[in-house]
């Protein structure tokens, strides 16, 4: 059988290269304003009118002439009302008097201000206003947010709640993003249970599944769970070649060198072409990537640290670029340590930590785990803090690379 890919052991720089040459932003589709949460534009989007299209009112008040009151004290006389949803139509402010008006009502013609309400008093006269009026008050005028044709958001934009609303007010109902891929999990093992049974001692509930669908769902991406494939050829292949039939898929287990490790075998006799087997990094080092015809395809091993890690730092920015996202990483901090960190060997380490913000900048309190199998210590962490291949560790107080799971705005 020809290998094209890396035989060997490559860094995680390198694979993150051949990882993100590997893919492209998905073709782009038009989906619903109410679903387009998570997705990232695809086009760039302008203001369809003046915003605001006319001038308005900021306040609850009266829409009169300054000059007319440049007094404190000046009494005017009423001259009807402007409400919210209410065309102008014949209203006019008359030299004289003064039109009562309410917040976000159209500032009808002849008025050069807004008085609020607070700063005048009804008499039998009129309209008292208590203090001298200045010109050009509470008026929110005529595209002075946004003139007609302005740019309100770029392509490349992620679309969130704020994106959401300005989409909403510029009518962009139908929004060009990026297709979402069709993501698989496929877990392979023949001691993985489903979580809702109670194993035996030789068997392990499954939580790498659940953990990357909600891995993906944190991303705005549905997982279409698989269920557990068998350490055997036949099972392993059949539930393969249902997995490959998607955008991406996600294998967990078996990519080990173990005797019982056939994913990587099964994906190859699948027509896969493996990109790399193997990155210098800790935990996760047995990590697969092939392309199998437009499918993406991911082996991380079933350690469920590993596999959270392999996600983290590998499947996420591929994801993210298929994604349209411009940057496909995210979370990137620097952290002082709060304890000191032992590492050793010669492979960029992850080690889990509870990242915190402070006024002086990032800290970094190590969680301690077991091994990559103790997937209860995963849940004391929201990151990691990151040793350099080759480093011993560090002391207190250093300053190390730090990566966040969930950072705000991703
Ligand atoms: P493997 O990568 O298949 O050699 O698995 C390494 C370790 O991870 C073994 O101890 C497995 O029992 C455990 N493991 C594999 N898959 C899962 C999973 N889906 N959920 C929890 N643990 C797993
Ligand atoms: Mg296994």
């Amino acid at each position: 059988m020809s290998h094209r890919y890396h035989p060997g052991m490559i860094n995680l720089d390198e694979a993150r290269k051949i990882l993100l040459d590997a893919v492209s932003p998905r073709p782009v589709a038009e989906v619903p304003l109410w679903g387009a949460r998570g997705r990232v534009l695809a086009i760039d989007v302008a203001a369809d009118r003046d915003f605001p299209p006319t001038d308005r009112s900021a306040m609850d008040g009266y829409a009169l002439r300054a000059a007319d009151a440049a007094e404190a004290g000046t009494v005017l006389k009423p001259g009807g009302e402007v409400r919210a949803g209410q065309a102008v139509g014949e209203t006019r402010v008359e030299p004289g008097h003064a039109v009562r008006i309410f917040t976000g009502a159209i500032v009808p013609p002849g008025a050069d201000t807004v008085v609020m309400v607070e700063h005048t008093e009804e008499t039998e006269a009129g309209v008292r206003f208590v203090h001298a009026v200045e010109p050009e008050r509470n008026i929110r005028y005529r595209g002075e947010d946004r003139p007609a044709g302005a740019p309100v958001l770029a392509a490349g934009t992620p679309v969130g709640a704020a994106q959401i609303a300005a989409l909403a007010s510029v009518g962009c109902t139908t929004v060009p993003v990026h297709q979402a891929p069709r993501v698989a999990v496929l877990s392979t093992g023949d001691e993985i249970v489903d979580p809702a049974e109670t194993p035996a001692d030789h068997q392990v509930r499954n939580s790498n599944a659940a953990a990357l669908v909600a891995q993906l769902q944190e991303m705005g991406l549905d997982g279409h769970y698989l269920g557990v494939a068998p350490d055997e050829p036949q099972g392993l292949g059949e539930a393969l070649r249902e997995g490959l039939s998607h955008d991406v898929l996600l294998i967990t287990g078996g990519v080990s060198v173990g005797k019982y490790d056939l994913v990587g075998q099964a994906l190859e006799q699948a027509g896969t072409e493996v990109l790399f087997h193997k990155v210098a990094m800790k935990p996760g080092k047995p990590v697969l990537a092939g392309r199998c015809g437009p499918c993406l395809v991911m082996g991380l091993p079933g350690n469920p640290v590993s596999t959270f890690t392999g996600f983290v730092t590998l499947v996420q920015p591929a994801l993210r670029k298929m994604l349209g996202h411009a940057d496909p990483f995210v979370g990137e901090i620097e952290a002082a340590l709060d304890a000191p960190l032992r590492a050793r060997g010669p492979r960029v380490t992850f080690h889990l930590a509870q990242l915190r913000q402070t006024a002086e900048g990032w800290h970094a309190a190590p969680v301690t785990n077991a091994s990559s199998g103790d997937v209860l210590s995963l849940s004391g962490a929201n990151g990691y803090v990151i040793t350099p291949v080759g480093s011993a560790g560090a002391e207190a107080g250093e300053r190390l690379p730090g990566l966040l799971w969930s950072p705000p705005g991703s």
